[in-house]
């Protein structure tokens, strides 16, 4: 059995993209990885668990049309039955288009490794991540989209060969006219520890205390829609239904009620640890620890503790 992944280059040395090849090589036989846009690191994709890399070198600012048939024809060509994408937003507009070009079964959100005996099925999260489901496909071909952190990267192998590929994807409907990165040194979909913060806050000049304690944890810093909204934050740290859909080791909630729309993009977070004054805020039912207290007494002390516990580690 061949599987394919589809790696953007831009993401050639992100944790998501090890995380998917990983997954792919877990599901047994040979993996591929066709990638779009140029980089230099794409053999280290090797390590994980690819046997080789095919790039389409002219592909920088693909649009999802011309990623699609990129993918369609690298499917072709290696006759892969299984396609895995990291579920970001990049798979969202490719691989549904991806399942009706090829005709192939998808599985949107995988959280864990098929189950095989008698069918091909996978766990997906359901409900904003209130529930789990059980997607089957029964098409020759499938395609998998799979949520980050959900399975640990493992490199056991070594580089591997990185080979030109013309998916022969014609012109771009789409004319990117500026790309802007979000700053700060943690990428928020790629982080182990996260530390937001909501309107409880009051304002963005009391945003120090927070940047202080992600740095502390090593975290990088989110927040709640309103506070990107009002323009206290930039909107790249916004997370939830309409945001960014994260899913940490450990996720600092200072402030924030615990909205519905806030919790769907965080609740597939590992550790929940929430500083609210209100003990009714429903935040709380989704922590695993909570604090009731006014984060401007708490967040300095936390950040105190965590710097004195990395001092003495
Ligand atoms: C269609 C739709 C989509 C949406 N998408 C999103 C989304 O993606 N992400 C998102 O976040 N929201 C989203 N929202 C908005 C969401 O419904 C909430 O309004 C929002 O999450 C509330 O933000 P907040 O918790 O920061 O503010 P608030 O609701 O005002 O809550 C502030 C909290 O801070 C606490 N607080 C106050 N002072 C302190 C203090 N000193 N110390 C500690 N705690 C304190 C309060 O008790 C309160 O619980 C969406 C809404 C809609 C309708």
């Amino acid at each position: 059995m061949t599987t394919l992944v589809y790696i953007n280059s831009d993401h050639s040395h992100a944790k998501a993209s090890f995380e998917a090849v990983t997954y792919a090589k877990k599901l047994g036989g040979e993996v591929i990885v066709i990638a779009s846009g140029d980089a230099a690191d794409l053999n280290k994709l090797g390590e994980y668990g690819a046997s080789k890399v095919l790039v389409d070198k002219s592909l920088a600012a693909a649009d999802a049309q011309q990623i699609t048939r990129l993918v369609a024809a690298a499917a072709e060509a290696t006759g892969a039955e299984v396609i895995v994408f990291s579920h970001d937003l990049v798979a969202k507009a490719v691989a549904p288009r991806l399942s009706v070009r090829l005709k192939a079964g998808l599985i949107s959100g995988a959280i864990a490794l098929p189950q095989t005996d008698g069918g091909f099925s996978c766990k997906v999260n359901v409900f904003s991540g209130k529930a789990f489901g059980i997607v089957a496909v029964k098409t020759d071909r499938k395609i998998i989209s799979l949520l980050p952190n959900s399975i640990q990267p493992e490199a056991a192998g070594a580089a591997c060969p990185v080979e030109d590929f013309n998916g022969n994807v014609g012109a771009a409907t789409v004319k990117v006219t500026e790309t802007k990165k979000p700053e700060g040194s943690i990428p928020l979909p790629e982080a182990e520890r996260v530390v937001s913060a909501g309107r409880g806050l009051k304002g963005p000049e009391n945003w120090g205390m927070v940047e202080e304690l992600a740095e502390a944890l090593g975290a990088a810093t989110a927040c709640s829609r309103p506070v990107a909204d009002i323009g206290w934050r930039p909107h790249h740290e916004h997370v939830g239904q309409t945001g960014v859909a994260i899913r940490p080791n450990l996720y600092i909630a200072i402030g924030i009620s615990g909205a519905i729309q806030h919790l769907a993009g965080v609740n597939g977070s590992k550790v929940i640890v929430v500083v609210n004054t209100d003990p009714e805020a429903p935040f709380f039912k989704a922590a695993d620890y909570g604090v009731v207290g006014d984060a401007f007494e708490i967040i300095p002390k936390l950040t105190e503790a965590v710097k004195k516990f990395r001092a003495s580690h």
